[in-house]
């Protein structure tokens, strides 16, 4: 008891902790339970720490899933802190390339894509007594998997008569449609935390209109209301959300810029708050920044956080009182024009922008301030987002299903099941890289490439440099492709131009022709240089992200290291340089992501049969010597005025050439021309590619 109270003199009491008792009874009562409270409730911090003091760790961890390693990250820390244990002992984290636990862990949060890895190592979960599925109204791709492999736990446990490891599954959400959770868990009981928010006005500031939707301008028409409240709102922090990493940068410099002119403009100034403190907030900041958001500021002082949607329901900060929305988010989606999984800012939904309104009425009454208007809102905004699963690529996912034994994926329990479209697309995608065979069945290189925390395509180009003897170039730079762009490109003015210079200088030191060299250049000079953190300073790159590939760097090589010392790895020499073997071993993991050059003019056109239209991305050191190319491959495509391929690399057509079949049954010898590739799908791809499905054999080993 004594323990509970000084438990709670650091996290103050919580709407949730009326409720604990219940909550745990519930708990012990029925295999599944979902939980739903709005943020800020205490779901994500308190409810693992209740079941950790009633009995259940005894027979197991607790599991938390969050769909963002920021969150992860940062509950993990805080519920350290209040349940007063150094992080990594008895509670813990695990993300993607960076493990904090140990063996007293109990408490363990981790992303929803650790968990599935878990699961291929054990489908039992043996080491868990309960997975805590949080944030399920996100819908990410991970969890709503994780929902069904645990709905084929439950089943298997119904069936073993044994009942050896029973498991329980809570499932937690801040929004209120939980009827599809519990149906989909047998009705199971849903527990509601009552509570309300405070009222929140909305402001519809009418900037962005319906024809902006293609083209928004957010971030200045975001400063300018940021100034506007600082300078005549009472006291309450600020919340903006904008989309992503760079932009948030670039217009948190534009605010300092603001807030520190303001400093000497007295007249403005509210007696009550004197400055600003600007705080960005994304998934890939690193950790020591993290906890700044959370420390309240200086009295006098308003903080302003400039937010990606993580801010949405995944973090709960205190004491924001105004909201700043841009309407916007960055979102990956599965284009199917060009049969490629795009980044693009699209408009977010209207339960979103109600989410993101709520975070200004937590404690007060607040205001949200819409930088759209209101036919934005009515015409632009959807009811609801679609579920990642049902609009991007499955094929890391469907590999991991396989890999795990469920063979049948157009069977398995979806909560949304994604379109048989986008399960056919990812089984050829498998198949194009030999993951799976002609039966559907997993080959052995697919074993392989399923135990690299990476996209299948980057995995292969692993396993191919460690086949040719090329992984001293590979590594780092899957490494590289494996963090969010390191290069720093300033807003505006002399350090522009400056920072361009250096990533110029850097593009021509790695010998100018390809930009996946220039990655590889990056890491090895700021490994070798005597103060790694100065150097990226110095050339305008973000040491935070080299330092992450530093990491993970080590662990492929770990992994890659294993592999090798297996008679089974497959080798395969080839003559030819270095870096002609790293270009090949590129091919091998992206040769679906192949172009080529239009016969006139800039433009490229992909070659994996959806002959869509593609432009190099000038951040590209090949951007404007597209005369002398003729075939490329990339790394990804971002999609603004135009589709753009960004890291491009050249490779010889007879690189190719063997694998290009694999995409598209097509006449090779006809491939002078680029028309030949129709834009239709072809219509017998469902026959074509049954059997990758699993046939009636492969449906009867389905685990009911
Ligand atoms: P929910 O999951 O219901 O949205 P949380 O458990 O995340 O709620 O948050 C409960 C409280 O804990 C909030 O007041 C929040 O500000 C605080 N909190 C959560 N994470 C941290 C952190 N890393 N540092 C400080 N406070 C935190
Ligand atoms: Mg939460």
């Amino acid at each position: 008891m004594a323990e509970r109270k000084s438990k709670k003199s650091i996290a103050r009491r919580l709407p949730i902790h009326d409720f604990q008792d219940d909550i745990v009874a519930d708990v012990r009562r029925s295999k599944a339970l979902v939980v739903v409270g709005y943020t800020g409730s205490g779901k994500t911090t308190q409810l693992p720490q209740f079941l950790y003091e009633a009995v259940c760790s005894k027979h197991g961890m607790i599991g938390v899933t969050q769909p963002r390693r920021v969150a992860a990250l940062s509950v993990a820390a805080r519920v350290a802190q209040e349940m007063k244990c150094t992080l990594g002992r008895e509670v813990g984290y695990q993300v993607r390339f960076d493990d904090c636990t140990s063996q007293d862990t109990q408490i363990k949060y981790m992303t929803d894509g650790c968990l599935l890895r878990e699961f291929l190592d054990d489908r039992e979960l043996s080491r868990y007594s309960v997975i805590i599925l949080d944030e399920a109204h996100e819908r990410s791709l991970d969890t709503d998997i994780l929902f069904g492999l645990m709905k084929e736990k439950f089943l298997r446990e119904e069936e073993d008569s044994v009942r050896r490891h029973q498991l329980k599954v809570v499932v937690m959400s801040a929004t209120l449609d939980s009827g599809k959770f519990s149906k989909f868990f047998n009705s199971c009981p849903v527990f509601e935390i009552p509570g309300k928010l405070f009222p929140v006005k909305d402001v519809y500031c009418n900037m962005i209109k319906p024809e902006d939707v293609k083209n928004p301008s957010y971030c200045s028409q975001a400063v300018r209301v940021v100034m506007d409240i600082h300078t005549d709102q009472p006291q309450g922090d600020i919340l903006v959300f904008l989309t992503g990493q760079a932009e948030i940068e670039k217009t948190c410099d534009i605010l300092y810029k603001k807030s520190e002119e303001l400093d000497y403009r007295e007249d403005v100034r509210d007696p009550d708050v004197t400055s600003l403190l600007i705080l960005p907030v994304y998934g890939s900041m690193p950790t020591e920044q993290q906890q700044r958001i959370f420390s309240p500021a200086d009295s006098g002082v308003r903080k302003c956080i400039v937010a990606t949607n993580i801010a949405g329901t995944s973090l709960t900060i205190d004491g924001i009182r105004y909201v700043v929305d841009s309407g916007f988010v960055k979102q990956l989606s599965y284009n199917p024009r060009t049969g490629l999984d795009t980044l693009q800012v699209v408009p977010i939904s209207k339960s979103e922008a109600i989410q993101r309104a709520g975070r200004a009425g937590r404690t007060a009454p607040g205001r949200c301030y819409r930088l759209y208007n209101r036919e934005f809102y009515d015409q632009c905004m959807p009811e609801d987002m679609l579920p990642e699963i049902q609009r991007t690529s499955l094929t890391s996912v469907v590999l991991s299903l396989k890999s795990m034994g469920i063979h049948n994926v157009l069977r398995f329990h979806y909560l949304d099941p994604p379109e048989e479209r986008m399960l056919l697309e990812a089984l050829k995608q498998l198949f194009y890289f030999d993951a799976i065979d002609r039966s559907g069945r997993v080959t052995p290189l697919g074993r392989l490439l399923v135990q690299y925390p990476l996209p299948p395509g980057l995995a292969r180009a692993v396993i191919s440099s460690g086949s040719h003897g090329c992984q001293d170039l590979l590594l780092p730079i899957a490494a590289m492709l494996s963090v969010e762009n390191v290069f720093i490109r300033p807003a505006e003015g002399k350090k522009q131009v400056e920072a361009q210079q250096c990533h110029q200088r850097l593009a021509h030191l790695a010998g100018g022709s390809n930009d996946f060299t220039t990655l590889l250049t990056v890491f090895q000079k700021s490994k070798e240089s005597d103060s790694p953190a100065r150097w990226c300073r110095e050339n305008y790159i973000h040491w935070r992200g080299v330092k992450m590939a530093l990491s993970i760097h080590q662990q492929l090589q770990g992994i890659l290291d294993k592999q090798t010392q297996s008679a089974d790895f497959p080798r395969q020499k080839l003559a030819g340089s270095q870096s002609e073997l790293l270009r090949r071993a590129l091919c091998d993991g992206f040769f679906n992501h192949i172009a080529r050059r239009s016969a006139t003019g800039r433009s490229f056109r992909t070659m994996d049969g959806h002959a869509s239209t593609v432009f190099i991305h000038p951040s590209s050191v090949l951007f404007g010597e597209e005369a002398q190319l003729d075939w490329v491959i990339f790394h990804e495509v971002v999609w603004t005025s135009k589709v753009y391929m960004r890291t491009v690399c050249p490779v010889r057509y007879s690189w190719v050439q063997d694998l290009l079949p694999k995409l598209h049954q097509l006449d090779l010898s006809s491939l002078s021309g680029c028309q030949l590739i129709s834009d239709e799908p072809t219509p017998t791809a469902q026959d074509v590619h049954k059997p990758l499905l699993g046939g009636q054999e492969a449906s009867s080993s389905l685990i009911p």
